[in-house]
């Protein structure tokens, strides 16, 4: 039952298309360090493929027909791509889909202040961190400003090496006695979240001088006030790029895999579908899956119904039995990462049914915590005929829970899509350090997702 290295079954023509991947995806994650981010570059890499905007085809009075290649924006936080196969939408869509928000900080709607000549941003941490990882590296800000006169302001500081940072603090060692005391949970607090943007007063200006000289700043550069961050989305995040990781390179050192990955394998999938499919294909990206899938750009929202109701509509076939049928006949892919066993902390394992870098993508037919709770289970049916495809397609897979029954667990978007009454399972990328700043993945894991994903949409 031991999977193999998927490293040992390449040849040399493999390991290039691996290394085109990676390094593709390594500027995908690059590009992409918000929601945001991930939705405008996803929809310039399908637009570069021929996709168009379904919402311009709608307003048109379009028809689709089996071959064309549409996308959903859903304000700007979530997209859906759609390339139309030869059969009827009521036969079911090969849905591979994944999600690209990830654990960050954001900004408080009333972020700035200045303590004792310090300028400080406040935050509030989203998603699941280890808030004691957070400080002491160097942050950049990503973000939109929507100021009153309906103008979108794009915001990227501490990308480029000639940018500054921006931080939060620790407390020193040598004072730290009470501190490292205490549980991890708490050696950093959520309040405590507090970043560091500037120390150098406004000449001239008395009072909070130096929160003075920020506000002159943002006014400079970006034409801000300080009354425009109560409608802004600005998110803090590790600084810097993509590194490869490890003295052989076989694995990438990333911000954000979770679920950028999965994503990014999703996205390259179906771009490399160039024959017209049996079945309709569809990439799903979603955001806000770190704080339960909700909100209108989360899967909870009825955005994929929505989009299926459309596309029915354009193929002249709308009716809601045949949307029912068109749903409940799809057979899906919850793309989202899986722990990597890390040896380091055995313990927490279980070695049998663990995920292994290098072990090529995972499949997990169950995710959830204490006793399956909140997990999809997929059938042993579906998990039986996706192990003829991918055999048949070479894949290198394995399958995983995220760790030992009573240690915890964790959720996916894949419930909410099999409430429609689609056959679902979960499939990802092992991560190591999963929820850091920076988390690893394994190279060949990547390279494996993108032919598990591609062979899917093409023989599911
Ligand atoms: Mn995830
Ligand atoms: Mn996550």
């Amino acid at each position: 039952m031991e999977r193999k290295n998927a490293w040992k079954t390449y040849d040399a023509a493999e390991n290039e298309k691996l290394n085109a991947v990676c390094s593709e995806y390594s500027k995908y994650l690059d590009n992409g360090k918000t929601e945001r981010e991930c939705v405008t570059n996803t929809i310039k890499m399908a637009e570069a493929k021929g996709y168009r905007d379904m919402n311009k085809i709608i307003a048109e009075g379009g028809k689709l027909k089996s071959g064309d290649c549409v996308y959903f924006n859903t304000m700007g936080k979530a997209v859906m791509l759609f390339k139309m196969g030869k059969q009827p939408l009521e036969k079911g869509i090969n849905i591979v889909g994944a999600h690209i928000d990830s654990p960050r900080m954001d900004l408080k709607q009333n972020p700035m202040y200045e303590d004792t000549d310090i300028a400080y941003l406040d935050t509030h941490y989203y998603g699941g961190i280890k808030k004691y990882q957070w400080v002491t590296i160097p942050l950049a800000l990503h973000g939109v400003v929507a100021k009153k006169d309906d103008t979108l302001v794009n915001i990227v500081i501490g990308e480029d090496l000639s940018d500054p940072v921006v931080g939060i603090s620790d407390l020193l060692i040598h004072l730290a006695g009470d501190q490292l005391g205490k549980k991890g949970s708490v050696v950093i607090e959520g309040e405590e979240l507090n970043v560091i943007i500037g120390s150098r007063p406004l000449e001239g200006e008395d009072k909070e001088a130096v929160k003075a000289n920020m506000l002159k700043i943002l006014k400079e550069k970006y034409d801000i006030e300080e009354e425009d961050f109560l409608s802004a989305e600005i998110e803090v995040v590790p600084a810097g790029p993509t590194r490869d990781f490890g003295l052989d390179r076989s694995m990438i050192l990333g911000y954000g895999h979770d679920d950028r990955v999965c994503s990014y394998a999703s996205v390259n999938a179906l771009l490399s579908i160039d024959d017209i499919p049996e079945y309709t294909c569809c990439c799903l990206l979603a955001d806000k899956e770190e704080i339960g899938s909700v909100g209108a750009t989360g899967m909870s929202a009825k955005y994929f119904e929505n989009a299926v109701a459309e596309l029915l509509n354009a193929s002249g076939s709308y009716s809601e039995l045949v949307l029912r049928r068109a749903l409940a006949a799809c057979r899906m892919l919850s793309c989202d990462v899986s722990a990597a066993y890390d040896p380091n902390f055995a313990g927490a394992f279980e070695r049998k049914n663990s995920a292994y870098l290098g072990r090529g993508v995972c499949f997990n037919k169950y995710t959830g915590s204490r006793g399956k709770s909140g997990s999809n289970d997929a059938n042993a049916e579906y998990c039986g005929r996706l192990r003829t495809i991918m055999d048949d397609a070479g894949v290198n897979f394995q399958t995983a829970e995220l760790g030992k029954v009573d240690q915890g667990g964790g959720g996916t978007i894949a419930y909410i899509c099999a409430a429609y009454g689609m056959e679902v399972i979960d499939s990802g990328v092992a991560v190591l350090s999963m929820h850091a700043p920076w988390e690893i993945i394994s190279k060949a894991d990547l390279y494996e997702a993108t032919k598990a994903y591609r062979a899917f949409m093409l023989n599911a």
